[in-house]
């Protein structure tokens, strides 16, 4: 499995480009990894997380297009996570030639707001309509928490986000071929019934990849900060959650708390994880 980092800023991107704080004006001096589109990310060539609003960008920038992507597995509806336009630009009537269906994976709360949105504000009819799967190139499936479901060669786990009560946030253990992953963003610490599925599922993950909005000098809210996600990732490791080899990586991190890149994973690497940048790509 290859796991390609689109996007690991928290909303307001990294460096926020109207700031002038001290994380923000260094990130623009180093460049590189330092510099962070918001979150999303490509598992193989067919497995989108997101469908954010940097997409296209990160395709452009990483040499990455996204035309073989048959599958979305939408986290939830905020706008840092999800760009309905890119429906429409992906659709034959723009112009698109070649992309195959894209089964759209997310739960019903998130497709009923996008519903809402997608029709008052871009096309003038429902997200949920026949009409919607004609014109778009789309299939949508409604997904509940804690119901394993099978996408293409994926076997997925979805788990309840501890984040945006109403908006059905949800977040995904994917497997296949072996390998299995967890992408645990956007959330605040993980409910307690997600650790029990974790151990009743005898779930194993190779890569664990966490919210990591909050910096080390900061108390962590409706996400996680760098020390939450350290007990997270301890907590892992004692409950055998994760192989002797597995790897812990931050993403959705936020320019307050979070210094640039290099001092960021300076901090990871003593506290037993890793910082993913855009453009990292991981052979599981
Ligand atoms: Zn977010
Ligand atoms: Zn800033
Ligand atoms: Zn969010």
């Amino acid at each position: 499995m290859t796991i390609t980092f689109l996007g690991t800023a928290a909303a307001n991107a990294f460096p926020e480009a109207f700031c002038k704080c001290r994380n923000c004006i260094q990130a623009r001096i180093l460049g590189g990894p330092s510099l962070r589109k918001r979150s999303a990310a490509l598992i193989n060539n067919d497995l989108l997380i997101d469908l954010g609003p940097d997409i296209m960008a990160a395709s452009q920038m990483q040499g990455c297009p996204l035309d073989d992507v048959r599958y979305c597995l939408q986290t939830h509806p905020h706008a840092d996570h999800l760009d309905l336009s890119h429906l429409l630009s992906r659709s034959p009537s723009y112009g698109v030639v070649g992309a195959p269906i894209l089964d759209f994976y997310a739960s019903r709360e998130t497709l009923e707001l996008a519903a809402e949105t997608f029709e008052r504000d871009l096309a003038g009819y429902s997200l949920l309509s026949s009409e919607a799967e004609k014109h778009l190139n789309l299939k949508i499936h409604q997904i509940q928490p804690l119901e394993p479901f099978t996408v293409g060669p994926y076997s997925v786990m979805t788990f309840p986000a501890n984040h945006a009560p109403g908006m059905g946030a949800m977040l995904y253990a994917i497997e296949a071929a072996g390998c299995s992953v967890f992408y645990g963003t956007d959330t605040a610490p993980l409910f307690d019934q997600t650790w029990q599925t974790f151990r009743q599922q005898k779930m194993r993950f190779d890569v664990v990849i966490l919210d990591h909005t909050y910096g080390p000098e900061q108390p962590g809210t409706d996400h996680l900060s760098a020390h939450q996600v350290i007990e997270h990732a301890n907590r892992m490791r004692s409950e055998g959650l994760v192989g002797s080899h597995a790897r812990v990586f931050a993403t959705h991190i936020a320019h307050e708390g979070n210094p640039a890149h290099p001092d960021l994973a300076e901090f990871a690497k003593q506290h037993g994880y890793q910082v993913a940048y855009d453009g990292l790509v991981l052979k599981v």
